[in-house]
């Protein structure tokens, strides 16, 4: 699975000023999906308010990661409200056996998201437009909760999946690039979108199909639906 390696490698570009996290050996709590954190105790929203706010999860068979997590900006304790928010999942997979194999672990790993729950932490992620909001509870606050907890408890949930090899994760609250990050995240999102086409066996007319920018821009996209056709 190489689709995705240009992209990965304008992400690395974008926060090239990422500071390393140090590893955190504090275990965060697990949460549930029925948790709800009302407002009266909330802190902060990441990527509340209607602040810039995206998410994105790239795959790659072909390239390393460093099983750390970054920080572009202000870490959790020093956030007093409402704050922009990005977050970059970078992930190494085994390479697969077929291409529908390869496309449903994309599918998997994209769905991590919805089913990471940290106590004191309440997520809405909408795949529509790529936003990932998180609500911090005070008492997350309170117990100095930082992105190095958060991360290395997200990176361990990837590492827990066995297709995984290696993973990386980049939170984003001070940035000035996120609408380049949006663009990245939507040929991202187009190429998944591009691959389902590929894998359900539709017909091959590059002249009519509405998926032509992202294939003409994606090397090996052609080629995979011409083998699949
Ligand atoms: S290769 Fe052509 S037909 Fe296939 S998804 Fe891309 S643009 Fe559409």
């Amino acid at each position: 699975m190489v689709l995705y390696d240009g992209f990965i490698n304008r992400l690395s570009e974008l926060v090239k000023d990422k500071k390393e996290l140090p590893r955190s050996t504090k275990e965060l709590q697990n949460g549930s999906k029925n948790d709800i954190i009302f407002g009266r105790d909330t802190a902060f929203e990441l990527g509340g308010s209607q602040k810039p706010c995206v998410s994105t999860l790239a795959v790659s068979s072909d390239m390393h990661f460093s099983n750390k997590a970054y920080l572009v900006g202000r870490d959790l304790p020093q956030i007093t409200g409402d704050s922009p928010f990005g977050k970059i999942v970078l992930v190494e997979i085994d390479e697969q056996t077929d291409d529908d194999t390869a496309f449903n672990t994309v599918k998997e790993l994209e769905q991590v998201k919805y089913k990471f729950y940290v106590r004191d932490f309440m997520t809405r992620a909408s795949a529509l437009n790529m936003r990932e909001q998180i609500r911090v509870g005070k008492n997350a606050v309170k117990s100095g909760v930082s992105f190095a907890d958060y991360g290395q408890k997200l990176i361990d949930t990837f590492l827990q999946n066995e297709k995984v090899k290696s993973v990386e994760v980049v939170f984003l609250t001070d940035f000035d690039g996120y609408k380049e990050l949006n663009s990245v995240a939507e040929k991202i999102k187009e190429t998944t979108s591009a691959l389902n086409h590929i894998l359900d066996n539709v017909m091959f007319d590059c002249s009519t199909c509405n998926l032509k920018p992202i294939c003409d821009e994606v090397e090996g996209m052609k080629e995979l639906h011409q083998k699949h056709k």
